[in-house]
């Protein structure tokens, strides 16, 4: 597949978390190692961040304005991109230092979903998948996760996809968009050690999978019906972590990577790796749900 171009060389230490802002045809991402929170507008190439005090995991927009963040210790609110300072909305339970927040994305009610995974050298399985709707209230969904990563909703049929990373696998639930709740936990597809760790994940229009491939170098196409491999996109960085589709018809693919733990040969070998690339595809994706707060 030819067309990827590297949209933002801002050579990320652990860049995650793509998200399309519709209302402002911006892709924001963040770098988790390095506490920022990017802004790359397509119109005029031009990048920006915001840099924290602490790690942060994910970003989503939100109705009205501004973002929800899954950062180092829990969820904030952060109410103008580059202006103001996020503030904490909610400190789960079972949080502790030993865990950070990672991966999450809002479902196609506008609630966000957000999991934490071990943060050093702690055990792994101690992590949660937190379901944080209106209220602001993180309810734990899935507990036992080492590395909370990809999600993504089917709301025609109804599915919740969800990536434990170690388990090589994405994993498929019954998801009732009236209240949330998940059910019904089976494996959809199985990741071979030779492509790499799953890592972030999309879903597109017809409903298969593309996730993001950790010292895989890719972003591969799956159908989570058969579990088998469509399609292929080679990344110039062995670091693929996530990706999300975005641009005005929805057809742009955004890839975030990492340097973190490269060789110096290898960052010369990849120069690009911690970059944000970008390609054009013969496929629509799933648009960007905001995040929706109680009236
Ligand atoms: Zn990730």
């Amino acid at each position: 597949m030819n067309g990827l171009v590297l949209a933002a060389d801002v050579k990320a230490q652990l860049g995650e978390g793509p998200v399309w802002h519709p209302e402002e045809q911006a892709l924001y991402w963040v770098d988790i190692d390095g506490k920022r929170l990017y802004r790359y507008d397509p119109a005029d190439g031009s990048v920006t961040h915001q840099t924290f005090g602490i790690k942060i995991g994910a970003a989503v927009p939100c109705r009205g304005g501004g973002f929800l963040l899954a950062m180092q210790d829990g969820i904030y609110r952060l109410r103008t991109f580059g202006e103001s300072e996020p503030k904490l909305a909610a400190r789960p339970a079972e949080i502790h230092g030993g865990l950070r927040f990672n991966d999450g994305k809002c479902d196609p009610q506008g609630r966000f979903w957000a999991g934490t995974m071990t943060h050093g050298s702690g055990p792994s399985g101690q992590g949660t998948l937190y379901r944080i709707g209106s209220d602001l209230e993180p309810v734990p969904m899935v507990r036992g996760v080492s590395i909370s990563n990809g999600l993504a909703w089917d709301a025609a049929r109804r599915i919740m996809y969800f990536i434990d990373t170690p388990t090589q696998k994405v994993a498929a639930y019954d998801y009732d968009p009236e209240t949330g709740d998940i059910a019904n936990r089976r494996d959809v597809v199985h990741i071979a050690k030779e492509d790499g760790a799953p890592d972030g994940m999309c879903i597109d229009e017809e409903g298969k999978l593309w996730v993001a491939h950790w010292g895989g170098g890719h972003v591969i196409r799956y159908d989570p019906a058969t579990g088998e491999k469509l399609e292929r996109i080679a990344v110039p960085a062995a670091l693929c972590t996530s990706c999300a589709f975005g641009g005005p018809e929805w057809d742009e693919l955004y890839i975030t990577t990492a340097r973190v733990g490269r060789t110096e040969e290898q960052l010369v070998a990849e120069p690009a790796a911690g970059g944000l690339f970008r390609i054009r595809l013969s496929v629509r994706g799933v648009p960007t749900t905001l995040f929706e707060f109680e009236e």
